[in-house]
């Protein structure tokens, strides 16, 4: 490894019905990468059936904490077990998720957005909504609901900032309107004072890229915002996944610091020396 191992805080359990292994092996899995610091997120409940299909219930989130605080206590001095969640932004739904972030000591809660309107844009069931859509349309909407996200500054991780290139449709040459509407992200992350997420996830998606692209982590080096690395591990096999390559990407924009949670306080840590 080129670079010294950071925290990867993006990583599911089988709740959601769509990951698999314990808590124990997702941390066994890091030991044996070398890694110092995961944090669970798996996918939270959220209100009036939204997504139910593809996590947690209300009522499961009792036990998904007592075995992350069992874990975390059993690994304390080989590895740094912190608590989180990956909640939905989905307008209407804020009280709710304010609601459920506020009854518990999270570590860090992730803010993702993975729905325009009631269109699940990343579920290859639905991939066949895309042929009926402008893409650029897509983008835009798309952007406009993650700056919302973080303007609720409910967040400390914006998770996988441009997930909408999942699929790998991408915005005309054109696409003024769209790089308008990620430069307003941007700004609403910065003032918003959260890190944005920069993921392996991509790199085993068919776009076959990390998320964000290039473009944006040059844009938010400029801002001077924050990131967060998660691999999004629906697998303990998947843990820590492509983590040198996204560091690669961040320390070729002259980031040098990547962020480290523990109860909602972020701080700063060097991945290289440089
Ligand atoms: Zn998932
Ligand atoms: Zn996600």
């Amino acid at each position: 490894m080129k670079f010294r191992p950071v925290p990867d805080y993006h990583m599911h359990t089988p709740r959601c019905n769509h990951a698999c292994g314990t808590i124990r092996e997702y941390a066994e899995a890091a030991v044996a990468a070398g890694l110092t610091e995961i944090g669970m997120s798996d996918h939270s409940p959220m209100p009036g059936g939204f997504d139910a299909a593809w996590r947690m219930h209300r009522n499961e989130l009792d036990d998904y904490l007592r075995e992350a605080e069992a874990c975390r206590d059993a690994f304390a001095g080989q590895l740094t077990l912190r608590i989180g969640l990956e909640a939905d932004y989905h307008p209407g739904s804020e009280a709710y998720v304010a609601d459920m972030i506020a009854a518990y000591d999270w570590d860090y809660v992730i803010g993702s957005v993975h729905y325009i309107g009631d269109w699940g844009f990343d579920n290859p069931d639905t991939l066949d909504e895309w042929d009926k859509r402008n893409i650029d349309d897509a983008y835009v909407d798309y952007f406009r609901l993650v700056a919302e996200s973080a303007a609720t500054g409910m967040f400390d991780i914006i998770g996988h900032p441009d997930l909408i290139k999942k699929f790998g449709h991408r915005p005309s040459e054109e696409g003024d309107r769209v790089l308008a509407a990620q430069q307003q992200m941007l700004a609403a992350v910065q003032q918003s004072g959260a890190a944005l997420e920069i993921s392996s996830a991509g790199l085993r998606k068919p776009v076959g890229e990390i998320y964000p692209h290039p473009d944006i982590v040059a844009e938010a080096a400029r801002l001077g915002i924050p990131f967060a690395y998660g691999s999004d591990a629906h697998s303990p096999t998947e843990v820590g996944h492509g983590m040198d390559a996204c560091l690669s990407l961040l320390h070729e924009h002259g980031i040098r610091h990547i962020a480290a949670f523990r109860q909602r306080q972020r701080q700063m840590l060097a991945f290289c020396n440089d």
